[in-house]
C-alpha cells in the first residue's frame, strides 16, 4: 500500500471524465489499497481515484466512526464500488455540509436526492446494487460526480464557487512561486 498524493483545486484532472473499469485487475486491486491508505491518512470518509491522479471508474468510501480518545480504534468499514451508477434517485432532498480532500478545509450545505440505488461491480467482478439514504448517499453522489468531473462547489451558488475557486487559485501560485 503506498501513501498517494492527493490532487487538488484548481489542477484540471479534477475535470477529466474517468474511464469504465473492464476488469477487476491485480493493477486496480493495489490502486484500490492505495486509495484507502491515502483516504484513511487524510483523514477523509471517501475517495475517487482521480483524487490520486488516476481517471478510473473507483470510489472507496468508510464511514465508520472514529473510537473516542483513548478507546481502541473503531473497526473499519471499507467499501468500494467500481463503476458506480446511479440508477434511481428520491425526490425527496436532504442537505449535508460537505467537504472533499481535494478542496482541503472548505466546508458548504449542499442539497441532493436523499436516497438513491446504485449499481456498481465490486472487487470480485461482481455487479451488484445497493438502496443507499441518509450520509452514505450523499457521499456516492459526491464521488460519482468526481468520476465525470463535477465537484461539489459546481453545486454551489455561482459567488460562492469564484470565491473558492480564487482562493485555492492564489495558493497554488503561492506554492509554486
Ligand atoms: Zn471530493
Amino acid at each position: 500500500m503506498v501513501l498517494r498524493p492527493l490532487v487538488i483545486l484548481p489542477d484540471s484532472q479534477l475535470r477529466l471524465v474517468s474511464k469504465p473499469v473492464e476488469a477487476v485487475t491485480p493493477a486496480i486491486r493495489t490502486l484500490v489499497e492505495d486509495m484507502f491508505e491515502t483516504m484513511y491518512d487524510a483523514p477523509g470518509i471517501g475517495l475517487a481515484a482521480i483524487q490520486i491522479g488516476e481517471p478510473v471508474r473507483v470510489v472507496t468510501i468508510d464511514l465508520s466512526k472514529p473510537a473516542p480518545e483513548g478507546e481502541p480504534p473503531a473497526p473499519k468499514e471499507p467499501q468500494v464500488f467500481i463503476n458506480p451508477q446511479v440508477t434511481w434517485s428520491s425526490e425527496e432532498l436532504n442537505v449535508y455540509e460537505e467537504g472533499c480532500l481535494s478542496i482541503p478545509e472548505y466546508y458548504e450545505e449542499v442539497e441532493r436526492p436523499a436516497r438513491i440505488k446504485v449499481r456498481f461491480m465490486d472487487l470480485d467482478g461482481a455487479t451488484r446494487e445497493i438502496e443507499a439514504d441518509g450520509l452514505l448517499a450523499t457521499c456516492l453522489q459526491h464521488e460519482i460526480d468526481h468520476l465525470d468531473g463535477v465537484l461539489f462547489i459546481d453545486h454551489l451558488s455561482r459567488l460562492k464557487r469564484e470565491r473558492v475557486t480564487k482562493k485555492f487559485a492564489k495558493a497554488a501560485k503561492r506554492s509554486a512561486a
